[in-house]
């Protein structure tokens, strides 16, 4: 049945006016007071307490349960969440797991398959039957979320317009200062959080790599990154969404991990789960297999090749990962140990790993000859064409 469909009025006066409003108040300030390097500092620390909180709190932490926090991280994200003006955490949440349960389908709120700017704003202007809030009921059950719910936009409008503000005539002075931090703070941050947010919904579903998979519009880009606290690896994400991760690598730019792992040290968050080496290398050689390979054509014994490069790449993990074990055991116990049984024992332990090591390069080697044969393949098919 066709959903009865209707412009949001309020939802789209805010999206539409306050851009105009930073713009016109930006130019307005600049004009009248210039600026000095405390506007730009007071809009990045609400940059990153804002925008934090949507990536760390809302959705990694809210939406997907990746890790556990304390309380006092919890209503930091409520409060700092709410100055976002993207809803309250329950509502966010029950939209975007909505979103994976049913990626690119009818009834995902944001899919791209209606559009780019359907995808990056539209979804949030438009009117779309009665507000659906379900799969939530683990949030509703939390004291701090369930009193965001219910103040959502006093909160926004006293820590994501009002705070701004008042440090802003605190550090700077007078009305002039007030209105530095509220436009700086307040307006145009809300405008770039809002967008590199949407951007997520849009631009992650539309330009990028999948290499975890391909049986939705996903995609990877470290690029986005930069401006999402990391939120651009968006295939990695929607093929391991309970990883508290998005940029699975050490090198990858993702700020949200960090600040997990960070708040982690100070035992304001804990349980972070990470998906294992061996599951997130055999995706991705499952995934470079199925793209470069004619589903019905391939043949069994590619098949089987496969499959024997992905049971001896999980295998070598798992020993890798036993022996480490052993080896930081061993070290607890080496002072019971004469200096030169010590040294031994340590050579011993060291050939272990680097055998486990070895089957895993064996593996990628397997696997990067079997890729080789498959293009092979494809390059006599198309010649006998
Ligand atoms: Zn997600
Ligand atoms: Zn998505």
């Amino acid at each position: 049945m066709e959903q009865q469909r209707s412009i949001n009025i309020i939802n789209s006066s805010f999206l539409v006016g306050i851009p105009l409003l930073a713009l016109i108040s930006v130019v307005f300030y600049s004009l009248e007071y210039g600026i000095s390097w405390i506007e730009p500092i007071i809009f990045v620390t609400f940059y990153l307490a804002s925008g934090l909180s949507i990536t760390a709190g809302y959705h990694r932490l809210f939406s997907h349960r990746t890790h556990k926090a304390a309380w006092p991280m919890r209503l930091f994200y409520a409060l700092f969440g709410a100055a976002a003006f993207q809803n309250s955490a329950i509502k966010w949440c029950s939209d975007h797991r909505r979103h994976h349960l049913k990626t690119d389908e009818e009834e995902d709120p944001y899919s791209v398959k209606k559009g780019f700017m359907w995808a990056h704003m539209g979804w949030v202007m438009v009117d779309q039957g009665e507000e659906i809030v379900e799969h939530v009921e683990d949030l509703q059950e939390d004291r701090i979320l369930a009193w965001q719910d219910r103040h959502i936009f006093l909160i926004g409008f006293l820590v994501g317009i009002v705070l701004p503000g008042i440090v802003g005539f605190l550090i700077i002075g007078g009305i002039h200062g007030f209105l530095g931090g509220l436009i700086y703070g307040g307006f145009l941050r809300i405008v770039i959080v809002h967008h590199a947010t949407f951007l997520i919904n849009s631009a992650a579903h539309t330009w990028g790599t999948q290499p975890y998979s391909t049986t939705n519009t996903s995609r990877d880009s470290p690029l986005l990154s930069f401006f999402t606290f990391g939120e651009g690896y968006h295939n990695f994400h929607h093929t391991f969404q309970a990883d508290y991760r998005n940029g699975h690598k050490w090198y990858h730019w993702d700020p949200s991990k960090w600040w997990i792992k960070v708040a982690s040290w100070f035992g304001m968050t804990k349980d972070l789960h990470r998906i294992p080496k061996k599951s997130i290398e055999s995706q991705r050689m499952k995934t470079a297999f199925e793209n470069n390979s004619d589903a019905e054509q391939v043949s069994n014994e590619l098949q089987d090749k496969l499959a024997q490069c992905i049971q001896q790449l999980r295998k070598g993990f798992s020993e890798l990962m036993k022996r480490r074990d052993e080896y930081k055991a061993a070290k607890l116990e080496r002072k019971k140990e004469s200096k030169e049984a010590w040294r031994r024992r340590k050579e011993s332990h060291k050939a272990r790993i680097k055998q486990c090591k070895v089957i895993i390069a064996q593996a990628r080697l397997e696997f990067k000859h079997l890729m080789q044969s498959l293009k092979i393949n494809d390059s006599a098919t198309v010649a006998a064409v």
